[in-house]
């Protein structure tokens, strides 16, 4: 007798490349400090500290457990930031996702964490 099998329609997410770190964004970059907090539900308590360009990642992740799809895409900021040559940027970026299961019915709020971002860049 089989329990609990797993629905065939489970898909796994394939993991997300880290673009930014392959892309030669950062090639121009010499020193960099990006501070990252989240807020929302069940937040991370933590600061995501970034100073080295090899811990850079392309995407944030949220806690927010009902969240699907969310987080946020550090990488594009970052890519703005360098084709600009913008040394600074503090702000908020709201997570992408929606909360509930998108295959469920019903209604998929937007999930209202945000990341208030903190980013200081210095070029060569
Ligand atoms: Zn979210």
């Amino acid at each position: 007798m089989r329990v609990n099998q797993p629905k065939e329609s489970v898909k796994k997410r394939p993991p997300r490349k880290n673009l930014v770190a392959l892309d030669g964004t950062l090639d121009a970059v010499s020193r960099m400090h990006l501070s990252i907090w989240e807020k929302g539900k069940e937040a991370s308590p933590f600061e995501v500290r970034m100073v080295h360009r090899d811990a850079v990642r392309e995407h944030v992740d949220r806690s927010n457990p009902f969240c699907y799809n969310g987080g946020i895409c550090l990488g594009d900021l970052l890519r703005e930031m360098v084709c600009g040559r913008q040394e600074e940027f503090i702000g908020t970026s709201f997570c992408t996702g929606q909360e509930g299961d998108p295959e469920d019915l019903g209604p998929h709020p937007s999930c209202a964490t945000r990341f208030e971002i903190n980013a200081t860049l210095r070029f060569r």
